[in-house]
């Protein structure tokens, strides 16, 4: 017995399923997860002293890999000044004039502690701006645990095969409409026949695995809403200071009205942010009358965590981050299509497909042959290598990956996908 199963047993007796947010099980791939002692980089140690090259990067948030000697060090020396007031800091001013300077969508914006509560509140925002309540969504993308979104919502929910969650109330989940991704003529006929408040998705998947959107489908949407009133948000809680510094608004210029942001923003901490224009965020309260709050919002320690990421997220890190994409692209490729698989990739974001050519859209992706996915998952582990325990997420690569490290990675992938006869679809 090792460590890790014989801490995974007590955690079932103590935590519904033994981990604290289901993506977390190792279900999907018919396996155990590690429980992880450290990190640091780029590597994970778990319990029993096994190194995983980490691919997750806790979901997205660590860019910068594990345990980054500026962001530990704005932590420790803000602890120290006391780590909650319940009243506003300096920090959180300058951090907000950050995030606005660097997203182009960003003229005001509102911090709160998880992207659940950044995509709940921007909801209520648009609904309360536009004096509407049905919303649109895009199969497949997961915008948090809550009731508006978790319809059709990718990632943990599909992972687990339920369509939505019981305990949601059928009045919620009648406002929330669902379109599949790429596809502008399903939200032109949502927005013809419903009174709706926005559109929200990510603009590059990462919930399904990483999906590709096809050209047009940008301007497309913020024309369709323009026309209808509806407001466009776009969900960058993944792909924020991800994508590019402007995140994926700034990649594919979007042209949006409200935006969400988690993950990395808060450099490992547990923080989020909603924001755009100055229009509509002003009619929150105590400026507005629409009301969102939290007691640990715009957290010190969080705030110097999340500014300690961002001034080291220069333009170079965005360079080097597409090098290590493209090298990790060049170095899979042929073994990929060799097992019969296919790879998307967007910058940093990667998902490998078991299935012959890429998924554009939520029921693509339910196609692949996920028992060839799980026996890939485990050969990844065994090799050293971290991947997301699902078919339905995206890997995530690190700033920090040094060539040797990339030799790990794609010589551990690559033996995986060999030992995988091609049987994909
Ligand atoms: C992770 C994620 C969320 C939810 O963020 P939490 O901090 O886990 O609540 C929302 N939207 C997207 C796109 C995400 O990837």
């Amino acid at each position: 017995m090792s460590r890790s199963t014989d801490l995974l047993a007590e955690a079932r007796a103590f935590i519904p399923g033994g981990v604290n947010s289901p993506v977390r099980a190792f279900n999907a791939v018919d396996g155990d997860p590690p429980f992880i002692a450290s990190a640091k980089g780029c590597w994970l140690t778990d319990e029993d002293g096994h190194r995983y090259l980490d691919l997750i990067n806790s979901w997205g948030p660590t860019i910068l890999g594990h345990a980054n000697p500026v962001v530990v060090q704005a932590i420790c020396e803000t602890a120290a000044k006391g780590t909650s007031f319940g009243a506003p800091t300096a920090g959180e001013v300058e951090f907000a004039a950050a995030l606005c300077e660097a997203h182009p969508t960003l003229d005001m914006v509102r911090l709160c502690s998880s992207g659940t509560e950044a995509t709940m509140h921007a909801i209520r925002l648009a609904r309360g701006f536009t004096g509407r309540d049905q919303i649109i969504k895009i199969d497949g993308c997961y915008h948090g645990a809550h009731d508006s979104v978790l319809v059709k919502a990718g990632s943990g929910v599909a992972t687990f095969a339920a369509p939505g969650s019981p305990g949601i109330p059928a009045a919620t989940a009648g406002l929330t409409l669902t379109a599949p991704f790429n596809d502008l003529d399903a939200i032109a006929a949502h927005l013809a026949t419903h009174a709706v408040a926005a559109v929200i998705l990510e603009a590059v998947p990462g919930n399904m695995g990483c999906i590709d959107p096809v050209e047009g489908y940008f301007s497309g949407l913020s024309a369709l809403c323009r026309e209808h009133g509806a407001l466009l948000i776009i969900d960058e809680v993944m792909t924020g200071f991800r994508l590019a510094l402007g995140g994926a608004c700034e990649r594919f210029s979007i042209d949006a009205d409200l935006v969400t942001l988690g993950k990395v923003v808060g450099g490992g901490l547990p923080l989020a942010a909603f924001g755009g224009r100055r229009e509509v965020m002003s009619c929150l309260s105590p400026e507005g009358p629409v009301y969102q709050a939290g007691t640990l919002s715009g957290n010190p320690l969080a705030v110097q965590a999340g500014l300690a990421t961002l001034r080291q997220l220069t333009p170079a890190v965005y360079t080097r981050l597409e090098e290590i994409g493209a090298a990790v692209e060049a170095g899979l490729r042929p073994a990929v299509e060799a097992a019969g698989c296919s790879m998307t990739r967007v910058g940093s974001m990667f998902t490998i497909f078991f299935r012959s050519t890429p998924p554009t859209c939520f029921s693509e992706v339910s196609e692949c042959d996920m028992a060839a996915f799980g026996r890939f998952h485990r050969a990844a582990l065994e090799a050293g290598v971290y991947l997301p325990p699902s078919q339905y997420e995206a890997a995530f690569l690190a700033a920090t990956l040094t060539e040797s490290e990339l030799s790990h990675l794609i010589n551990g992938l690559n033996a995986a996908l060999a030992s995988e006869p091609a049987t994909a679809t």
